[in-house]
C-alpha cells in the first residue's frame, strides 16, 4: 500500500490548461474522490496518475518513488473505465487473464489468479461465460477483477458506475468500497455524482477549472465549504449577499455578523486564511434543510416573507419562499407538522451553527 503525492502538476492541451498546479496527498489505503463539473480536469488528473498522460510540469509520487518516468504497466496502478472496456468476444476468464499474459505470467499461475480475482468480486464460477451473457453489474465486476488480477497497489476508477441503472449503482457503491478496503488498496475515484462521493469517500477533492478548491471528508465539505462554488456544488444552498457588520469570536472559530437587505445574519467563517473586516462583502450560505418556519421573535438569521410554492415529498416538504425585500430562498422541512400553502406569510429561520459566511 502506498500513499500518492501530486506536486504542482500542470497539463495543457494546446491553449487549454486542464490541470493548473494541482497539489494533492492521498493517504495509503484511502478511498479518495475527485469531484467536479464536466471539464474541470478530473479525468486528466486520474490519467496522469495512471501514466496515460504526461504532465507538462510537476511530480507524481507513489510512496517515495517518483513516477513521472515510470511506464503505465510498471506503476502498480490499475484503472477501471466507465465503458468497462471488456472484449465482448472473449470469455470472462480470458478478459481477466489478458493483462497477465502480456506480463508473461506462467499458465498455472494465471488460472489461480483469475479464480482468485473472480472470488474477490463474488463471481466465482463465471470464468467460462462470455461477456454478453452477463448483466451490466456483472460486467462491472469483471472489469474490477481484471484490474485486481495484476495485484495493483492503487485502483483508479473513472466514473465506473455511470453505465449502470440506479439500483445496481447503489449496490455497487458498497461493493467497490469493500473491494478497495479488503484488498488494502489506495483508491482514487472520479465522478460528478455528488451523492456517490458523499456516501463512499473517505475524503474528497472538489475541482474547478484545473484547480483543487477544497479537500476534506464528506462531512467537512458539506458542513464547512470554503467557497460559494463548493457550497453550491455539493448539495443545494441558499446564498444571500450582504456585508460584514461586526466580528464575533468564540473559543473555537471566528464568526461574523452580517447585514443584508433581507435582515441580520450570524455565522461561521470556514476559511482559515480569510480575515473579513467591517464592510467586507460576503455571501451567507444556508442549506435549505437548515432553514425552518417558526413564529419565534428572533431577529438574527430570520427572513420574513411569503410562501410562493410548496411541494409535498412524503418525508419532507419543499418551499419556494420570497422575502419581503424580494430575496428568494429554498426551504426544506423534514417531517413537518403541517404544510404551509402558497400565499402564507411566515418567517424562516436558521440556527447560527448552520450558517456559513463566505467571501464574495
Ligand atoms: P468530464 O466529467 O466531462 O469527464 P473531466 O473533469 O474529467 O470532465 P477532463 O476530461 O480532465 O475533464 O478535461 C479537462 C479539460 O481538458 C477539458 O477542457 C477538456 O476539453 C480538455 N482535454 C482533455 N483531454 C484532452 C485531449 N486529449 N485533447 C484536448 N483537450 C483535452
Amino acid at each position: 500500500m502506498d500513499d500518492i503525492r501530486i506536486e504542482s502538476l500542470v497539463k495543457e492541451f494546446g491553449e487549454e490548461r486542464a490541470l493548473d498546479h494541482v497539489n494533492l496527498h492521498v493517504e495509503a489505503g484511502e478511498l479518495f474522490f475527485l469531484l467536479g463539473s464536466s471539464g474541470c480536469g478530473k479525468t486528466t488528473l486520474l490519467r496522469s496518475i495512471a501514466g496515460l498522460e504526461t504532465p507538462d510540469h510537476g511530480q507524481i509520487f507513489f510512496g517515495d518513488r517518483e513516477m513521472n518516468k515510470v511506464p503505465t504497466h510498471k506503476r502498480e496502478a490499475a484503472m477501471v473505465f466507465q465503458s468497462f472496456a471488456l472484449w465482448p468476444h472473449m470469455t470472462v476468464g480470458q478478459n481477466i487473464a489478458f493483462g497477465l499474459e502480456e506480463r508473461r505470467v506462467p499458465g498455472k499461475e494465471i488460472r489461480e489468479r483469475v479464480d482468485d480475482a473472480l472470488e474477490r468480486v463474488q463471481l466465482a464460477g463465471y470464468g467460462e461465460r462470455t461477456i454478453d451473457q452477463l448483466s451490466g453489474g456483472q460486467q462491472q465486476r469483471v472489469a474490477l477483477a481484471r484490474a485486481l488480477v495484476v495485484k495493483p497497489k492503487c485502483l483508479l476508477l473513472d466514473e465506473p458506475l455511470s453505465n449502470l441503472d440506479s439500483r445496481l449503482r447503489m449496490e455497487m457503491r458498497s461493493e467497490i468500497r469493500r473491494i478497495v478496503k479488503e484488498n488494502g488498496l489506495t483508491g482514487i475515484y472520479v465522478t460528478h455524482d455528488q451523492e456517490e462521493a458523499l456516501s463512499m469517500a473517505d475524503r474528497m477533492a472538489i475541482m474547478d477549472q484545473g484547480r483543487i478548491l477544497q479537500v476534506g471528508t464528506p462531512e467537512q465539505i458539506y458542513r464547512d465549504p470554503l467557497t460559494a462554488h463548493v457550497a453550491s456544488f455539493i448539495g443545494e444552498t441558499n446564498l444571500i449577499e450582504g456585508e460584514v457588520e461586526s466580528i464575533v469570536r468564540d473559543d473555537r472559530h471566528m464568526s461574523v455578523r452580517v447585514v443584508s437587505s433581507a435582515g441580520f445574519f450570524q455565522g461561521r467563517v470556514t476559511k482559515a486564511n480569510w480575515r473579513p473586516s467591517e464592510g467586507t462583502p460576503v455571501l451567507v450560505s444556508i442549506r435549505p434543510e437548515a432553514m425552518y418556519i417558526d413564529d419565534s421573535r428572533d431577529v438574527l438569521n430570520r427572513v420574513n416573507g411569503v410562501i410562493e410554492e410548496s411541494t409535498y415529498l412524503g418525508r419532507s416538504v419543499q418551499y419556494h419562499f420570497r422575502g419581503d425585500d424580494g430575496l428568494r430562498l429554498r426551504v426544506t422541512e423534514v417531517n413537518p407538522h403541517w404544510m404551509r400553502q402558497p400565499g402564507d406569510h411566515v418567517a424562516v429561520l436558521a440556527r447560527t451553527r448552520d450558517v456559513v459566511v463566505l467571501k464574495h
